[in-house]
């Protein structure tokens, strides 16, 4: 798909074309072309950065930089968007970029095309005020494949980067984080995502004769209700306390007469920086053995996946830069936070101090995700103050 490039220092328009650009994940749409055309004008030098492997889907990324100095500040974010969903229950074309009175209404409008063209039309105003020789370089790396698997996406660009050498000095991710003003929220770090499968196994037998079998789903969920009533902790100074959701049980016995051999469940925990996910699966294990104990041949497993460990990148320059600017702009200082799910974050915090800021997160994922115009520009010129004030001369 080719459209015309839209005026750099213009968000709405950026973001309209953005849009426009069919990305579910993976696809890339022409998003990352029309953004690299945009930061070519602008005199980034862009490198694409396809990768393909490990198991995950092939998927295209790109790394922009403007500069050659350092410090390097660098802006991360995803064009990949995820599916519309019901396609009749939107009021527009999902994928036409429409204003409808003082909204940008499409996919990826706040998930995060919106905050990417906010950032472009931000570097090309801070362009224009400093020249080229603002004592560093600017960099953006976006990824097509953040709302997939990730497995393609910036951890692999990370890696492409440190082969080269090339340092990142600061990076501020541009995902949604606002929850009912723009800019109400900053994110200085993220909880961990542990997903668990856990399996029961005992004596399949007549409901009527319990006493030759051993019912699997009395176990199961004594050691559900066991992890399930018992709260992980109380939260950190920066953290909620940890959660943990049962989201499924599954024991596909169609008959009333038959103890079930086996029940399945699965569960998904959130924590804190009090927990690494292997302090989590010791807790659970913990708990689920004795839960166990009074069974006779019973016995469980359990299987872990892990998304993301907790970070936390205490308040420092960074984060310190975000909030006078979004201050300076708005009128209001945003809080720290760490709420929310898990974002590319979670890698780039091994390479340098990473702070969140984006838009209103009420519509991402949803029919009719829209962000208002004014809060599209606003963040823009927050953006731009974050960039004067970390590059101050
Ligand atoms: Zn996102």
């Amino acid at each position: 798909m080719t459209q015309r490039v839209p005026p750099p220092n213009d968000p709405v328009a950026i973001a309209q074309g953005l849009i426009r650009c069919p990305s579910v994940t993976p696809a890339e749409g022409g998003a990352l072309d029309l953004l690299e055309a945009l930061l070519r004008d602008l005199g980034f030098l862009c490198h694409r950065l396809p990768f393909a492997e490990d198991g995950g889907a092939a998927v295209d990324n790109l790394y922009a930089r403007l500069g050659t100095g350092a410090p390097n500040f660098c802006y991360a974010g995803h064009t990949d968007v995820v599916p519309v969903g019901d396609r009749a229950a939107w009021s527009v074309d999902p994928f036409a970029g429409e204003i409808v009175d003082d909204w940008l209404v499409g996919r990826g409008a706040a998930d995060m095309k919106g905050a990417i063209a906010a950032f472009v039309a931000a570097v090309a105003g801070f362009h224009g005020r400093r020249g080229p020789d603002f004592g560093g370089a600017i960099s953006l790396l976006i990824t097509g494949d953040e709302e997939g698997d990730a497995v393609n996406g910036t951890r692999k660009v990370l890696g492409w980067l440190t082969e080269r050498g090339e340092t990142l000095d600061a990076c501020l991710v541009g995902e949604p984080t606002s929850d009912e003003r723009l800019a109400d929220m900053v994110k200085i770090g993220r909880r961990g995502s542990l997903n668990g499968a856990l399996t029961v196994t005992g004596v399949q037998g007549h409901t009527a004769y319990p006493q030759l079998a051993d019912n699997p789903l009395h176990h199961l969920v004594r050691m559900l209700d066991a992890v399930a009533s018992e709260p992980l902790d109380r939260g950190s100074e920066h953290f909620p306390p940890s959660t943990l959701q049962i989201t499924n049980v599954e024991v596909g016995n169609t008959a009333s007469n038959v103890i079930p051999a086996q029940a399945r469940a699965a569960f998904n925990v959130r924590f804190n920086d009090l927990h690494s996910s292997d302090d989590v699966e010791t807790w659970l294990r913990a708990r689920f053995d004795r839960a166990i104990a009074p069974a006779g041949a019973a016995r469980y497993e359990l299987a872990v996946r892990v998304s993301g460990e907790s970070f936390l990148c205490p308040p420092g320059p960074l984060s310190e830069a975000v909030a006078s600017a979004v201050e300076s702009v708005l009128g209001r200082r945003p809080a720290f936070g760490t709420g929310g799910g898990t974002s590319d974050a979670r890698f780039i915090k091994d390479h340098c101090p990473v702070a969140e800021l984006g838009l209103l997160n009420a519509t991402a994922h949803k029919v009719d995700e829209r962000v208002g115009l004014e809060d599209l520009r606003d963040l823009s010129t927050v953006y731009g103050a974050i960039l004067d004030r970390y590059f101050a001369a």
